[in-house]
């Protein structure tokens, strides 16, 4: 595959202990989430954890796309339609109902780690609980794809077949990735397509996949007013799950420990 980077065995150790770091915050805040909680708590929170664990906060610091301002925080913290890239704020108190993703990469040892989960806030409605359950299922899904010989786009496909038959749209405005000692490597993966497309999957492959799903329309809106936060056009629910995965010779390794730990 042009334009990837293969990592060695060594070099998949790194990253799983990267992955692992934040797979403890993720589930730390699984038990902490509840109404009254801000979004600026949840990012102190984590980068405290990232911090005594010996990591750097990964997205702290990121250029935006647009060459607009850099990403102020340690999480993107997403509410209810905010679908990613939420910016963390004193302001934004967590109500009972709602739904938050938080979204964490960590920079350890010169590699990244990169997963995202999104939790029910209290008691959330039938709609939201079905919408989390099926985007980690689908992220499931495609993480079993990820083997040697697969191509990018069966990791799209088994996503969008999965998310589509509980009649919920994948968000395409944004994609997985690639995954090493830049935080966003070769190939794009897109969640969405026809499979058996685009570049073989090899071992030594590592692969940041995040589908993006919403109970409405696929389409999104940046905020104009902070450069970053992306919301579904007609206000659904939109949920976020992701993990790394590397591509190994016994197959699909989720790094950072059990997929559901
Ligand atoms: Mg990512």
């Amino acid at each position: 595959m042009s334009g990837t980077i293969l990592k060695s065995p060594e070099e998949i150790e790194i990253m799983d202990q990267a992955n692992r770091i934040i797979r403890g915050v993720l589930a730390d805040l699984r038990r902490m989430i509840a109404p009254g909680m801000t979004t600026l708590e949840i990012d102190r929170f984590a980068e405290d954890r990232i911090r005594a664990a010996g990591g750097e906060p990964a997205f702290k610091g990121y250029p935006a796309p647009g060459g607009g301002v850099e990403f102020p925080a340690t999480v993107c913290a997403s509410v209810n339609d905010e679908v990613v890239h939420g910016i963390p704020s004193p302001g934004v108190v967590l109500r009972d109902g709602d739904i938050v993703s938080v979204d964490l990469g960590v920079l350890w040892r010169g590699y990244y780690g990169d997963a995202a989960e999104t939790y029910p806030v209290g008691s959330v409605s039938g709609e939201a609980e079905e919408l989390l359950r099926v985007t980690r299922e689908a992220l499931h899904r495609g993480l079993e794809q990820a083997r040697s010989g697969r191509r990018v786009s069966d990791i799209g496909h088994a996503v969008q077949t999965h998310v589509e038959a509980h009649r919920f749209s994948v968000i395409r405005d944004f994609v997985g990735h690639g995954i090493g000692s830049h935080l966003h490597e070769e190939p794009q993966i897109p969640n969405f397509g026809p499979p058996g497309r685009g570049a073989r999957l090899t071992e030594g492959l590592v692969l940041a996949i995040e589908p993006m799903v919403a109970a409405g329309g696929p389409d999104v809106t940046v905020s104009e007013s902070d450069g970053w936060t992306a919301r579904t056009r007609d206000g659904s629910l939109a949920a976020h799950f992701e993990l790394s995965v590397a591509v190994t010779a016994d197959g699909p390794r989720v790094l950072g420990g059990p997929r559901d730990a």
